[in-house]
């Protein structure tokens, strides 16, 4: 990863998650600049927003029974 602006790679991640689902927001640490940038690890992005997913897998997102 390195920053657009100035092409450093001194750069860190800021947030887990950008403006979109397959972003993440960066910060570079030269220029100061934040910037988003799609995640190399979105293999674990959160179920509940599915829509790369199968339909049949929304239900195993819905909360467990009750139990009285
Ligand atoms: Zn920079």
């Amino acid at each position: 990863m390195t920053c657009p602006f100035c092409s450093s790679a001194e750069v860190e991640r800021v947030a887990q998650w950008g403006g979109q689902i397959i972003t993440a927001q960066w910060r570079c640490q030269a220029c100061n600049s934040y910037f988003e940038a799609v995640r190399d690890d979105f293999n674990d992005e959160p179920s509940d927003r599915g829509d790369a997913r199968q339909p049949g897998d929304r239900r195993r997102d819905l909360p467990p029974a009750r139990r009285y």
